[in-house]
């Protein structure tokens, strides 16, 4: 068996990290990924107008520093988050929302020029196109003493001396069969492990102009009395694509896309005033519906819960299966930040 082949699970953050790392070690990597998309929970989607819309991870500060120093090594340009103005908080639904400012005090978070997919693409070029298999999923993981054997949805079989999973623990643990069997005390953990935002809604709302600049509304909106429930401007860096961004309440996954648009267009309109109506395009991404990312928990399980739990440190199958991925973090775990933490310490073992 060539010990310098590595299989990597999963292409997104974390897997590419990992991949452009060990490359550099002088290693020969393959990353499996299940999806046709590369990124994982990082999607820039662009809008009609070229705006450019975060359906997942968007925001970091000034202690993601790992993250930070990525980006400058890579030469990719980030920008501050637009708060200034006035934002809204609705705390009822009948009474008016309350009217704060964002004071310049505050940590101030930042979002990646052109979309975070724009890293996702940078380390695709480091790592080369040719080294991902997308439309792979794993679906057995085998010790065979000297190797690991992982075969594949469609029967086909991979074999390689170390194999590095950057699958959520949760989905892991329900989604891949083991053989001999992961301990039942790792997979009980992983099956109390929280996959970060894997429950969310994310919505955007396109706009031909940002109508609430002029009236100097930040765009930022928190409410607890309806469909939005978290909200920022989401205008491009370079002031050439306009739209409102955040989070629903996760729970409208059961309403039709037509409902929560509905619900999402009224509620803006009712803090922002009728030109809310006058939106060009709505978008919305449901992360419970993505089977590669969630998968409901057999009982309740906390956001973070397990989160950075040092047991995913431990190497398995005699040092040659590697659990890493965001939540195993051992500093910012769930977050872009992790995945880079963890794709760092699994990179330093090898
Ligand atoms: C809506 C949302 C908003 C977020 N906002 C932020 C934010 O503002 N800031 C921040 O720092 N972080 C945010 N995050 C978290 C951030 O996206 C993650 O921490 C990070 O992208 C995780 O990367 P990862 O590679 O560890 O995991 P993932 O991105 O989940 O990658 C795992 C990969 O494995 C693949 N896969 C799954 N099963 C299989 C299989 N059986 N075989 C092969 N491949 C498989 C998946 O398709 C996926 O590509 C957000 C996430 C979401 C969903």
């Amino acid at each position: 068996m060539n010990s310098n082949k590595i299989i990597i699970i999963g292409a997104g953050l974390s897997g590419l990290m990992i991949a452009y790392l060990l490359q550099k070690k002088g290693f020969e990597i393959t990353i499996l990924e299940a999806n046709e998309r590369i990124g994982g929970r990082i999607q820039t989607v662009t809008g009609t107008t070229g705006v450019t819309m975060e359906m997942g991870a968007t925001w970091f500060s000034n202690p993601h520093q790992n993250l930070i120093e990525l980006l400058e090594d890579f030469k990719i340009p980030y920008f501050k988050q637009h708060t200034s103005g006035i934002s809204f908080f609705e705390t009822m639904s009948f009474v008016p929302p309350q009217k704060f400012e964002i004071s310049d005090a505050e940590e101030s978070s930042f979002r990646i020029e052109g979309g975070t997919a724009q890293l996702i693409e940078k380390l695709v070029e480091k790592v080369g196109l040719q080294n991902i298999k997308t439309k792979t999923k794993v679906d057995f993981i085998k010790d065979c003493e000297d190797s690991i054997l992982i075969t594949d949805s469609n029967g086909k079989t991979y074999s390689s001396a170390k194999v590095i999973s950057t699958l959520p623990p949760h989905l892991l643990i329900q989604t891949i069969k083991f053989e001999p069997a992961l301990s039942e005390n790792l997979e009980r953990l992983a099956k109390k492990t929280h996959t970060w935002m894997g429950e969310s809604i994310k919505f955007a709302v396109e706009y031909a102009t940002p109508f609430w600049r002029a009236n100097n509304y930040s765009g930022t909106l928190y409410s607890q009395a309806s469909i939005i429930q978290e909200m920022y401007d989401h205008t491009n860096a370079d002031n050439k694509g306009f739209a409102l961004k955040g989070f629903l309440n996760g729970g409208t996954y059961t309403l039709s896309q037509e409902e929560r648009k509905e619900k999402v267009i009224l509620q803006l309109t009712k803090v922002f005033g009728p030109e809310a109506a006058r939106f060009v395009k709505y978008h919305e991404k449901i992360w419970r519906e993505e089977p590669l990312t969630f998968l409901p928990y057999e009982e309740l399980v906390m956001g973070h819960e397990n989160n950075g739990n040092a047991e995913y440190r431990k190497s398995l199958y005699n040092n040659k299966f590697f659990i890493s991925g965001s939540e195993t973090a051992s500093q910012n775990p769930g977050y872009m930040e992790g995945a880079i933490v963890a794709a760092k310490n699994i990179a330093s073992q090898f």
